[in-house]
């Protein structure tokens, strides 16, 4: 009995060791590669959008071997499909593949399509609750897939593919990686317009539910109409595919290039702790909020002074300093941004409560 507890423990501890390695290359030093997810869109039984025997879901997967072809040049980056032959993926498994594999960025691939034959153009989403008409139309097609799901009630609790308002339960979680998914986003559509000469339609948001299901910064993109007869023949041609992978690929090389930015050294931050009376409002400085328990150590946040850690249900929210003065809270959260926190936000304790300022 003896000997299995002390072997208990010790698997224990060894699990423990591995759950505070810093392994999200976000918000703590690249202590692993930087992982992106490419997800063709579609696939086997579902072939997207279907114009004149051209398929979405053969585009995007040849789109997206073209961009891993390009990023596996780059040691520091490690790629991961979400499919790479042409076989049916339901939406859930799509988001697990990019959770577990901790990515730093998830890349999905797909082709609109119009009534209209005229319209053209590209466009990127990112996770949001706009119920615009026009976004609830395209969230429909994408989302449509969840209904050749077997049993998919029970898979998407609570989640009706028709209506993006039912999403609100992960969004406490994507809203943190918001920013970086706009980031990107507006990035790829600055390439796909001054490189490919397309016409920009623009970052949007809406509820896609691969979005809404993956714990990263993610984006969705439409990268041309298969209605359209320039933009079919464009995105058919290998010259076209190789094009929209490069368009991308520099979006992904520039992104991940602003998130390179553990050499920053501040002087005066160590000025910014302090001893607090606990008994008063305490303030502190939000910086993240991942799945990936890291140690709250200075060094794994860009150097910032006392970091601290909380845990609710599978996420854990990240802190930097500890103030009963509001004004010296306000000071660190200007320097976490420019450190690149983007989204650090100052959160407020009362009698015990947390809340956000
Ligand atoms: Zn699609």
């Amino acid at each position: 009995m003896k000997i299995y507890i002390a072997l208990l423990l010790f698997l224990g501890s060894l699990q423990l060791h591995a759950g505070n390695e810093p392994v999200d290359s976000t918000i703590t030093k690249p202590a692993k590669k930087f992982t992106v997810v490419l997800d063709a869109g579609h696939g086997g039984k579902d072939p997207g959008k279907l114009v004149s025997s051209v398929r979405e879901k053969d585009i995007a997967l040849k789109v997206v071997k073209y961009l891993g072809k390009e990023l596996e040049d780059h040691t520091d980056i490690e790629i991961v499909y979400t499919r790479t032959t042409d076989k049916f993926l339901e939406l859930y498994q799509r988001a697990d593949i990019a959770n577990k594999a901790k990515a730093d960025l998830f890349i999905s691939v797909h082709c609109n399509a119009a009534a209209s034959r005229s319209a053209k153009g590209n466009e990127t989403w990112v996770l949001g609750l706009h119920r615009n008409a026009d976004n609830l139309e395209v969230v429909k097609r994408e989302n449509a897939v969840i209904l050749l799901e077997e049993d998919y009630e029970e898979k998407y609790a609570g989640f009706d593919p028709n209506d993006p308002a039912s999403f609100a339960s992960n969004l406490i979680v994507q809203e943190e990686y918001l920013d970086n998914s706009i980031e990107m986003a507006s990035k790829v559509q600055s390439n796909f317009e001054a490189d490919l000469k397309r016409k920009n339609r623009g970052v949007k948001q809406a509820g896609f539910a691969v979005l809404r299901l993956s714990y990263m910064p993610s984006v969705l993109i439409e990268t041309g109409f298969i209605t359209n007869a320039e933009e079919r023949k464009f995105l058919s041609s290998s010259t076209g595919q190789k094009k929209v992978a490069h368009a991308i690929y520099d979006a992904v090389i520039k992104y991940k290039a602003n998130r390179s930015l553990n050499d920053f050294v501040i002087e005066d931050i160590t000025d910014l702790s302090e001893t607090v009376e606990s008994n008063n409002t305490i303030y502190k400085v939000q910086i993240a909020a991942s799945k990936n328990k890291i140690e709250a150590k200075s060094y794994n946040f860009k150097k910032l002074p006392s970091i601290s850690r909380e845990q609710e249900g599978a996420i854990y929210r990240y802190f930097t300093g500890s103030f009963n003065d509001l004004k010296k809270a306000q000071d660190l959260q200007k320097k976490a941004v420019k450190l690149g926190y983007k989204s650090a936000f100052i959160v407020k304790y009362e009698n015990g409560e947390r809340s956000r300022l």
